[in-house]
């Protein structure tokens, strides 16, 4: 069995604000500690299944946030930032199933700590028309790559999502969120048995759920908070629908990511 772990970092038991998520901010180094736990929690739990191989993808902004001394012998890591290659390296149908640890809901989603999708001045990042966040971009890069995403962590407003997108999968509450930068929290350690548990069941089903992906073609639109950022589209590949918005088109979506690993060229 084998298990692909992505983490991001504002979905994490007791992380609440960006004081605790940007790198220059005073509690960011007590909150990688608390990334960690949850982490470390899902590969024992993939353990506890029978994997034999986990993979972690250590993927909030720019990366290199587990700290490396403390991460779980038992998985490889995958640390730093693409240049060429698919947003997930080694991700292909010979693993079982994907986890998304320490995910937020999409932008626009209240309450719901620190809700965005990719970047805070995105007002809304929809796929054919309909509002997507993290969970789906990623769950539907896993499935093109032929991997169910079987587990999702983070607060209420993450796990509800999940489930509406990607249907009856494990989700793990760690926090009950009452505003943007404010929730009711688990303690670490309770959350870490609740993340252990789950990532043990989410790991053995992953024959049973399906793989999520978008209707082909695919029309991608981010609409931004300011309509200076926005880029000009050529009409073709990329247009422009209203002055705050510029859209992309795909025979696939994954190719907006560097495809699958698989294909990779
Ligand atoms: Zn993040």
């Amino acid at each position: 069995m084998k298990i692909y772990i992505s983490c991001d970092m504002e979905g994490t038991s007791g992380v609440v604000s960006w004081d605790q998520c940007l790198k220059d901010r005073p509690e960011f180094e007590r909150a990688r500690y608390l990334l960690l736990g949850d982490v470390n929690a899902a590969v024992e739990g993939a353990l506890a299944a029978g994997a034999d191989e986990v993979i972690v993808a250590d993927m909030h902004d720019g990366s290199l946030i587990l700290p490396t001394e403390g991460l779980h012998p038992g998985a490889k890591y995958v640390v730093g930032v693409p240049h060429i290659s698919p947003r997930f390296p080694y991700l292909e149908d010979s693993f079982d199933a994907m986890f998304l640890v320490a995910y937020h809901a999409m932008a626009e989603t209240s309450p719901a700590v620190l809700a965005h999708t990719m970047s805070s001045e995105w007002f809304e990042y929809a796929v054919n028309g309909t509002p997507v966040g993290e969970v789906e971009i990623d769950a539907a890069l896993a499935g093109a790559a032929g991997v169910p995403v079987t587990l999702v962590t983070g607060d209420q407003a993450v796990c509800a999502e999940a489930r509406r997108f990607l249907g009856e999968i494990e989700t793990v509450e760690v926090k009950q969120a009452t505003d943007y930068a404010r929730a009711l929290c688990l303690a670490p350690m309770t959350s870490h048995q609740l993340i252990r548990e789950a990532a043990e069941r989410a790991a053995k089903i992953g024959k049973k759920v399906k793989r999520f992906g978008f209707g082909t073609p695919v029309e991608i639109t981010v609409k931004m908070r300011d309509q200076r950022a926005v880029p000009r589209g050529d009409g073709k590949a990329t247009f422009n629908p209203d002055p705050f918005t510029i859209g992309y088109r795909y025979k696939r979506f994954e190719e907006h990511y560097g495809g699958t690993w698989k294909g990779r060229k």
